[in-house]
Order: C-alpha cells, then sequence, then structure tokens
C-alpha cells in the first residue's frame, strides 16, 4: 500500500509519525511524497491550542475532497485531536476511514488492515520503536525520551491530551540515538514535555544527567541539544556536564512562560521568579558562551500592565538568544479558561508586539557581539544553516559566504548578523 504523510504540531508528534512510518515501511508499505498516487493519507494531529485543531480540520477537509474526487482511496486521522476529541472526530467527518489513538499507533499496520481498535486510552508504558525513520534532515532529528506530563499549567491542554508522564527506559533511548547515529545523524534533539523529569517515572527521581552521559558516549554522535527543561528542575549537575561534554551544545530551551509571582501562581507554574532568576545566573556562569531559548505567554487571565511591565523589563535584563512569544488562549478543559480577569484580544496583541520588539532590540545588540567570532555552526544545506544558538525549525538562520557541503557541523566566522540572519565566512 502507498501512503502519503501529513505530520501537523511539535517535534514530538513528529516523532510518533517517524515511528509509525517506519513500521509502515518495515511491513512493506510505501511512503509517496505527493497525494497523487497514495491509497491512503494518514493525518497525525496536532490537538493542543484551538488554531491545532483549526489546522488540522482543513487539512482533513482537505484529504476528504481528494478522496472525493478520486485521488486517494481513504483518509486517516490520528494523534493529539483524536486524543482530545475522541469520537467527536469520526462524528464530525464521518467520511473518514479511521480514526485512531496515539496508543494504537503502535498497530498501524493492523488498523490500516481495519484488524484492531481504534479508540483505546493512552498507555501506562511508552511505545518503544523497534524500526527508525527520520522525517528531519538526514543529519539532525529529534530523540523523544519521555512523554506525557505531570505538571498541571493553568494553560495548557497537553496533559489531559497526552497523559501522565512516562520515560523510555534509558537504554531504550540510548538504543534509539545509537541507531539514528548509524544513520548518519549527528545533531540529536532531545526531547519530551518536560526533558528535567526524565526518568522520575521509572526511576523514582530524575535522571536526565544520567542519560546524557550515556548519550555523550555514542561515538558517531556528534551534537546533542537539549529542549524543553522546566526551570526548577535544571540542576547544577546538570550545568556541570553541558559545561564538560563537548557534545553538548551550550544551549538550552527553558520555557518560562512569565516571570512576575503573580502570573506564575495563577499559571500554576512550579516556581517563582527568584528561582528562576537563580537558575539562569547559575547556567550562565556555569556554561560559558550558553545559548537561552524560552517562550513567554501575554495576556493571560488577570495579567496587569505592572506584571507586564515587570516581563518585558525581564527580557531586557536577561538577553534571550531565542524567544517565543504566544498570546494567552482560552482552552476547553483548562483550569485557566474559566478563570476571572480574562484579557481582550487587543491588549494581548499588543502586548505580545511590544515584547517582540524588545527582543528584537535585545538580539541586535547579541548579533553585534557575534560578528568576528569563530563558533560552531550546522549546514543544514550548501547555503543555509545554524548556529549552535539555533535549535532547527523554531531558531535563527545562517547564511555561508560560499557553498559548503551539507549536513556538517563545523566552526565558522561570523562576519555579518542582522536580525535573526547571519552570514559565516567559510
Ligand atoms: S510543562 Fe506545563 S506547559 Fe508544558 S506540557 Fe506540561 S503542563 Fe503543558
Amino acid at each position: 500500500m502507498k501512503f502519503y504523510l501529513i505530520s501537523l504540531g511539535c517535534p514530538k508528534n513528529l516523532t510518533d509519525s517517524e515511528d509509525f512510518c517506519a513500521r509502515l515501511a518495515a511491513k512493506g508499505h510505501k511512503m509517496v511524497f505527493t497525494p497523487q498516487g497514495a491509497d491512503i493519507i494518514i493525518i497525525n494531529t496536532c490537538g493542543f491550542l484551538s488554531s491545532a485543531l483549526k489546522e488540522a480540520r482543513e487539512n482533513i477537509k482537505t484529504a476528504l475532497e481528494l478522496k472525493q474526487n478520486g485521488i486517494v482511496k481513504k483518509v486517516a486521522v490520528t494523534g493529539c485531536m483524536v486524543e482530545r476529541l475522541k469520537d467527536e472526530v469520526k462524528k464530525e467527518f464521518p467520511a473518514l476511514d479511521l480514526v485512531f489513538s496515539v496508543a494504537q499507533q503502535q498497530r498501524i499496520e493492523e488498523i490500516i488492515n481495519g484488524r484492531a481498535q481504534l479508540i483505546t486510552p493512552i498507555q501506562n508504558d511508552l511505545h518503544i520503536p523497534r524500526y527508525k525513520m527520520t522525517l528531519t534532515l538526514p543529519h539532525t532529528a529529534y530523540l523523544k525520551a519521555a512523554d506525557g506530563c505531570n505538571n498541571r499549567c493553568a494553560y495548557c491542554a497537553i496533559p489531559a491530551i497526552r497523559g501522565p508522564y512516562r520515560s523510555k527506559p534509558e537504554e531504550e533511548v540510548v538504543a534509539e540515538a545509537r541507531l539514528m547515529t548509524q544513520n548518519g545523524v549527528k545533531e540529536l534533539s532531545l526531547i519530551a514535555q518536560d526533558t528535567t523529569s526524565y526518568g522520575q517515572d521509572l526511576y523514582g527521581k530524575p535522571r536526565l544527567e544520567r542519560l546524557l552521559k550515556k548519550l555523550v558516549k555514542i561515538k558517531d554522535l556528534q551534537r546533542i541539544r537539549i529542549m524543553y527543561a522546566y526551570p526548577h528542575r535544571v540542576s547544577r549537575e546538570l550545568a556541570d556536564i553541558m559545561a564538560a561534554e563537548e557534545k553538548i551544545f551550550p544551549y538550552l530551551d527553558i520555557p518560562l512562560q512569565h516571570i512576575s509571582d503573580n502570573i506564575l501562581k495563577a499559571m500554576n507554574r512550579r516556581c517563582g521568579a527568584g528561582v528562576i532568576k537563580k537558575v539562569l545566573d547559575m547556567l550562565k556562569k556555569t556554561v560559558p558562551n550558553i545559548a537561552l531559548r524560552t517562550n513567554f505567554i501575554t495576556g493571560f487571565p488577570g495579567e496587569t500592565q505592572k506584571d507586564f511591565n515587570e516581563l518585558k523589563k525581564f527580557v531586557k535584563d536577561y538577553q534571550f538568544d531565542n524567544i517565543g512569544i504566544f498570546e494567552y488562549h482560552r482552552e476547553l478543559g483548562t483550569p485557566a479558561y474559566d478563570m476571572p480577569g480574562q484579557i481582550p484580544a487587543a491588549v494581548k496583541k499588543q502586548r505580545a508586539r511590544e515584547l517582540a520588539q524588545a527582543q528584537s532590540r535585545v538580539v541586535d545588540k547579541l548579533n553585534k557581539a557575534l560578528v568576528g567570532q569563530t563558533i560552531e555552526v550546522i549546514s543544514d544545506t550548501p547555503s543555509r544553516g545554524r548556529t549552535y544558538k539555533d535549535a532547527p525549525d523554531i531558531d535563527g538562520a545562517l547564511i555561508f559566504s560560499r557553498p559548503v557541503r551539507a549536513g556538517r557541523i563545523f566552526k565558522a566566522k561570523i562576519i555579518k548578523a542582522k536580525g535573526y540572519r547571519r552570514t559565516a565566512e567559510v
């Protein structure tokens, strides 16, 4: 059977797509790269935000039109939208041939042959892929160490969608990393909903540091990038390992969401401004040239102008290399949905704009300091790439002064920098 994949949402969802596509390929099914000529379109949906549900619906409608026009025979839907809406998906789109849960992805070959139950609850143990396929550029990939989340941030639907925190056994994560590096992957981005809780469920306490010590021993693995760290779980030991291990990029993605204690409390975040600043100061002191990425939400219910000014000042003072800015969105089923003090959309937007302006001034300053420096870069194509400060798909870009071989990690001198665009002399 020929299958065409549409994978929506975050890197964690992408690794799920990689797993079930590898499973199908291992059973002799062929992945095609245009819907034309496919027997089935498989849509792995995101469901974390209403905007993601909207995007999923649009993709389902388009796929069903292709079916109606006889271009494809079947359309199947899985992923977080199914976890969030369950049977509602089939009711809303009766023309769908298959609607199946994330837990059922590991039985995909039975599913598409109609031999397995479709909607089942989230599983306790995390399914371990026996086959591996990466849908990213050949030299960079995501390594999912765990799924689900035990934090209960008031704005977030993920715990209800992905279930409790479930770590993959250490030896499985290491085996998967080894398999990917044997297939040419050089840069591994370590991901989970909360990477710093890795092992809590399996080993009774977080064991990210120990996992990293094992991963850096993989001979062919060149670089590891740590994503989705939860601030108060960032230990001094983690910073020491990052400083000591050349194979770990001096880069940390550490979503903070806000800095005002009022708002952090209302968001049910597990630590306040004091702890956050202490952790950031410790990281900057311990890991030379560390690049920090984070996310902020503007317009969370109850956010006063004073709270927002505090956030703006924090961005100016702490100078993050990259930040993601999100306007708060009321998500049905989350505690914040019914919170008093909902902020008007125009104010949320204005605050997001102001934060972006503050950040672009920071980026200009950091860039000026970067020009003339020789730093580690990654070539994603012969003409474009990233610096070690840039994660794939979400951070800045790098232009090479002349073509290079793609898929390499090497040192280059930054000769120009404007906004998120930098040029490296090769
Ligand atoms: S840490 Fe918070 S924001 Fe992140 S997935 Fe868990 S509940 Fe959601």
